[in-house]
């Protein structure tokens, strides 16, 4: 049976988000949460990490045949990334909106790349880009009780009741 404070929270779909050490050495943690935050999603999980290289690796797995691949693990390696689990309905759809377009230049005014970042190679924050993926991200970042499950008081303002 599911705990009163599990019972919302079971049906929400999660994401795995992370700034990149970029977002983290330029003080943009907080402007980035607080993006999430607003939105109406819920932070079930958060730690300040320095990734090896080869658990950047792990994470870009599928670009490895790319020719920025490299560079790119070495970068992620490179100093504090903030890994965030964040939860609602929707969440990993839309948090690819927030987080706007891969290449900075194209990314919409309003999106977090698009108002904050300039170029591709520093665009300051990932996001899951699908279902199997969040899943896989955040098993790669986080043990299972790492992720704390609740329910928001906030979640009858941003969701309604039935
Ligand atoms: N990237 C890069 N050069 C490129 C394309 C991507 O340096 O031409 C980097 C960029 O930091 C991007 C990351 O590789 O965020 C992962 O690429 P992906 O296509 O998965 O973009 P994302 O899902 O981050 O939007
Ligand atoms: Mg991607």
């Amino acid at each position: 049976m599911l705990l009163d404070h599990e019972v919302h929270a079971a049906e929400f779909e999660r994401t795995f988000i992370a700034i990149k050490p970029d977002g983290v050495q330029r003080g943009l943690i907080a402007e980035i949460i607080s993006r999430f935050e607003r939105k109406g999603y819920k932070l079930v999980a958060i730690k300040v990490v320095i990734p090896s290289k080869e658990f950047a690796q792990k994470h870009y797995h599928d670009l490895k045949e790319r020719p920025f691949f490299n560079g790119l693990c070495d970068f992620l390696s490179s100093g504090p990334v903030v890994a965030m689990v964040w939860e609602g309905e929707g969440v990993i759809k839309y948090g690819r909106k927030l987080i706007g377009a891969t290449d900075p230049q194209k990314s919409e005014p309003g999106t977090i790349r698009g108002d904050l970042a300039v170029v591709v190679g520093r665009n300051i924050i990932h996001g899951s880009d699908g279902p199997e993926t969040a899943k896989d991200e955040i098993d790669l970042w986080f043990q299972p009780e790492e992720l704390v499950t609740y329910t928001s008081n906030a979640e009858t303002w941003i969701y309604g009741v039935n």
